[in-house]
């Protein structure tokens, strides 16, 4: 019989997260003080976040180890399944062999709950007994609020307007978790209060609830901020997800040629790649590493590597990223975290360092791929995720063309149980491509921060 999983023994869950930073030939600039300009201290950071993942973000260790009550969680789903898409290969008819890392074998339903169980943990660690937290397609917020609930912590979450509309049922979830889930922009913040002064109609962005939900801890003593991407612990948070495979793909006796993953802020894509790359700097992995972004919110492709706010308020630290300006608000596209201006520093620094390279793909083919995928695989890919099957599906038939071999291993980042309605509108043909957003993101970058 053809082998197609490759399962690992919960024995095998990583000890330890692997942290790039003392690997890469240069360290990333460091975050800076957006008063002061000046790098960042510990203590800039201490109202928003406690000091275990404060010390993780500047961290120079390479392994991190993984605390026993966080691996334990991890053992419901990890090591999480990875496959080869043998019938996708079948019905591509490609030479290329095919791999998926399965993250939406969660029970949230993503990769996120890697790193919002560890986010809780650390937290409840140290005494704080409520989060806070920004949701776009309400991914994040399910999984935090999951995790909060593991161990007896309150979640409140602002989740961007146009998705707590849209997606009653991922409210709903988060809310059987024990969560409390505000529309945002709300009149609960200053922040939100000025957006609807101005905008009475705003649906809403990753960058306004991320302002509504630091605003909320830097006021409450008691509350704490946790962010699901972007920031270098959760980045490292999501390292076990390459670890595993590494570890897989050595089972199915193959190595990839290439390495993909979804970007949004980064967190799924450099928890598959970061590994990967750490090996390819030891000379041990030829893979080429790609990220794939939407095409109406290119920050990769066509952002500026400068330092730039998390927010749109200007509430947070400045970190030298790709953005569009922290102002830019990205069309309503069906792939709702993927709709944020900005990059994981770390991310945005492997790439200008050329380690890792990225590409764009338009919404209709990124549907078009989660569908031949869907009928090949049984598994609906959350919208996100559709971004990193479109690219595999183009590696794949590349190498047909070419008529080579090319083993292709991309990150299934999570399911799309709760996105039926993106897929109900991608069959009624209402859903559209978006070309570049070319005025809007120079206005937005017209307003970046001046940084000497
Ligand atoms: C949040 C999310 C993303 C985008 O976030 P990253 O930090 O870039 O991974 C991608 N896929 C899924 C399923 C998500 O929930």
């Amino acid at each position: 019989m053809e082998t197609i999983a490759y399962n690992l023994p919960q024995s095998h869950i990583p000890l330890a997260w692997y942290n790039i930073v003392p690997d890469l030939p240069s360290p990333p600039a460091p975050p800076l003080h957006p008063g002061t300009l000046q790098p960042l201290t510990p203590g800039d950071l201490a109202p928003l976040f406690p000091m275990a993942l404060i010390a993780q973000e500047a961290s120079q260790e390479r392994e991190i180890e993984i605390p026993g009550e966080v691996r334990q969680i991890y053992a419901q789903w990890r090591p999480s399944p990875l496959m080869r898409a043998r019938r996708l290969e079948k019905a591509l008819d490609t030479p290329a062999r095919i791999y998926y890392k399965y993250e939406g074998a969660s029970p949230a339903g993503s990769h996120k709950l890697n790193t919002a169980v560890a986010q809780a943990w650390y937290n409840k660690q140290e005494g704080v007994t409520h989060l806070s937290t920004e949701t776009g397609a309400g991914q994040w917020g399910s999984a935090l609020s999951m995790a909060c609930a593991f161990l007896g912590l309150q979640c409140k979450v602002f989740m961007v307007r146009v998705s707590y509309d849209q997606k009653p049922y991922r409210r709903a979830l988060m809310e059987a978790f024990g969560a409390s889930v505000t529309a945002s922009p709300s009149p609960l913040t200053d922040a939100g209060r000025g957006i609807l002064a101005e905008h009475p109609d705003s649906k809403g962005s990753l960058g306004i609830a991320i302002s509504e939900a630091v605003e909320v801890a830097a006021k409450d003593p008691n509350t704490k901020y946790a962010l699901g991407s972007v920031l270098n612990h959760v980045l490292l948070h999501q390292t076990v997800i390459g670890l595993e495979a590494i570890e897989q793909m050595a089972m199915a006796g193959d190595d990839p040629d290439v390495v993909i993953g979804c970007t949004g802020g980064g967190s799924n894509f450099a928890g598959l790649a970061l590994p990967y790359l750490g090996r390819k700097l030891k000379g041990k992995s030829h893979a080429r590493v790609v990220a794939v972004e939407p095409n109406a919110c290119p920050s990769l492709t066509k952002g500026r590597f400068t330092y730039d706010f998390g927010d749109t308020v200007h509430l947070t630290p400045l970190v030298k990223m790709h953005t569009l300006g922290s102002t830019f608000v990205p069309p309503g596209f069906h792939a709702g975290g993927l709709r944020y201006h900005g990059m994981a520093p770390l991310v945005s620094h492997v790439i200008n360092l050329g380690l890792a390279e990225a590409v764009t793909a338009q919404q209709l083919d990124a549907f078009a791929a989660g569908v031949q995928f869907a009928r090949a695989e049984g598994i609906i890919p959350a919208p996100e995720s559709n971004h990193a099957v479109s690219e595999a599906i183009r590696q794949a038939l590349e190498a047909k063309a070419e008529g080579k071999s090319r083993t292709i291993l991309f990150n299934l980042s999570g399911h799309g149980h709760f996105d039926m309605q993106s897929y109900i509108d991608y069959h009624a043909g209402k859903l559209q491509n978006y070309d570049y957003p070319e005025e809007e993101i120079a206005m937005a970058l017209a307003g970046l921060p001046v940084v000497g």
